[in-house]
């Protein structure tokens, strides 16, 4: 497959510029998005977050750039404060449970993947276990402690951010600033506030541990990220993403372990996607109005928030509230409303028609808007114009129908456009779409069926024929008796 010609351009947070994207290694791309934490049910934030590096690779791939996805799980390391203290996340939650951590690892992984599949997020294609990957970090702390970037104290192995001058230049930070902004008590072993742990040593009682030259421990949060993504997609890869809040510390550490260990730019190119709020404010556990996807789902369909998130660009923060949920849930009911209209306009093909003036009028107002889509999603993936293209396209609905009466070869092509335009938004209309029920049905099938139940019509066996007419409707398929003979088509 050849890439086909884009204009496409990103917003680069390492350049803080617009940028033209041009990969490092054409027709391929490497894409790696920081995963989540399994500790806990994944919330609305983490929806923004993978449904926005969902339509990109989405249209990374509709444009033809054969992407390798990664991100990862992160089952251990990631400890309640961010400055190296507190307890593993996975760990404090499996002691309030007296469960093994990896169980509940294991459990909020599957969650989290049960509840992205029904936001119509597809799967990664490599989705890396830090657990999985000791030996891979371990190997990446040699390299950093051999190239003097890092230091041992007390069992644990810190990165020394004053070995590397240009740590900061992602965050925008000075180490100065740091320093002076270091908002708790830095533990005895670090010889800079700034430094980051990349290896701990395991207090008495800590569950998820391995050995290592330094003793018996388990890895920093930051190190697995730089670890996994330079083993699946090379030391220089294309697109990092991830949320806003992990700009700094966690994304200036991974660029600060790769670089320093390889000498080579470690990403081309950095995106972020920002929060969602809840009636305006920051949504915490803390605050009370923190929203699981579960929860959500119970009022929402899961096509509607995604709807709902598409409508504002990754980069902007967005704010959630039942009545945006209600004004998307209208939107989309509608588009589902134009999709079987039209599916069902498609269907029966009789004779067929060409006016070349009724299809000129047609396929041009729908290549304007097919242009528009591209140049919306062309200009760092804008989601929100592209989904208005979306609607144009169905206010153009009705005016195509009449024109296909006329040329009937308009109605396909409008069809396949919209289906475009809403695969690489990742939106699914409908039941045809997500179940299938297409599929496994053979026209020629339907006809010897058709022909079986004439028979039986003919021998009075009426009690055969409409057996046969039942078990077809059941299977979603319509028989229609015509004068011309019988017509079938689909629900
Ligand atoms: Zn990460």
């Amino acid at each position: 497959m050849t890439v086909r010609e884009n204009n496409l351009h990103v917003y680069n947070s390492l350049t803080r510029s617009r940028e033209k994207f041009e990969p490092l290694r054409p027709p391929h791309v490497g894409m790696y998005v920081c995963g989540p934490t399994v500790y806990g049910d994944a919330h609305l934030g983490h929806a923004k977050s993978y449904i926005s590096f969902d339509v990109i690779l989405r249209y990374l791939r509709h444009l033809g750039y054969e992407v390798r996805y990664v991100q990862n799980i992160t089952d251990v390391g990631h400890l309640t404060d961010d400055a190296d203290e507190g307890e593993d996340k996975v760990e404090k939650r499996a002691r309030a449970e007296r469960v093994h951590p990896m169980q509940v690892a294991e459990e909020f992984t599957r969650r989290y993947f049960e509840d992205m599949d029904r936001l119509n997020v597809l799967r990664p294609d490599i989705s890396p276990r830090a657990s999985g990957h000791i030996i891979e970090q371990i190997e990446l702390v040699k390299r950093l402690l051999a190239g003097g970037h890092a230091y041992e104290s007390g069992g644990s192995v810190y990165f020394d951010v004053a070995s590397w001058p240009k740590y900061g230049k992602l965050s925008g930070r000075s180490v100065e600033e740091m320093q002076a902004g270091a908002r708790v008590e830095v533990s005895a072993e670090k010889r800079h506030p700034a430094d980051f742990a990349l290896w701990k040593r395991a207090e008495p009682g800590h569950i998820m541990q391995w050995p290592s030259p330094w003793g018996m421990g388990y890895p920093g949060w930051h190190l697995e990220c730089s670890a996994m993504s330079m083993k699946y997609l090379g030391e220089s890869f294309d697109i990092h993403g991830g949320g806003l809040e992990n700009q700094f510390p966690h994304h200036e550490d991974e660029i600060a372990q790769a670089e320093a260990a390889t000498g080579k730019p470690f990403v081309k190119y950095w995106l972020h996607n920002n929060m969602v709020t809840v009636n305006g404010q920051k949504m915490g556990k803390s605050l009370g109005n923190f929203i699981t996807l579960r929860d959500a789902f119970e009022k929402w369909d899961p096509m509607v928030i995604r709807m709902f998130i598409l409508q504002s660009h990754y980069r902007s923060p967005l704010d959630f509230s039942d009545q945006a949920l209600a004004a998307a849930k209208t939107g989309y009911e509608s588009l589902v409303r134009m999709a079987e209209g039209i599916k069902k306009g498609l269907l029966p093909v009789q004779e067929d028609r060409r006016t070349p003036e009724a299809y000129e009028t047609g396929s041009r107002m729908i290549e304007k808007i097919r242009r528009d889509f591209y140049e919306a999603m062309d200009d760092d993936f804008n989601t929100a114009r592209a989904l208005a293209q979306i609607f144009s396209l169905q206010g153009a609905a009705h005016i195509i129908r009449r024109l296909a009466e006329k040329s009937h070869d308009l109605l396909p092509l409008f069809w396949d456009t919209f289906k475009a335009m809403a695969g690489v938004l990742g939106l699914s209309l409908g039941k045809e779409e997500s179940a299938g029920s297409k599929e496994g049905v053979t026209p020629a099938l339907v006809h010897i069926l058709i022909h079986l139940r004439n028979d039986a019509r003919a021998a009075k066996d009426f009690a055969q024929a409409d057996a046969i007419r039942k078990r077809l409707d059941e299977i979603g398929i319509l028989l229609e008796d015509t004068p011309e003979g019988t017509k079938w088509r689909f629900k």
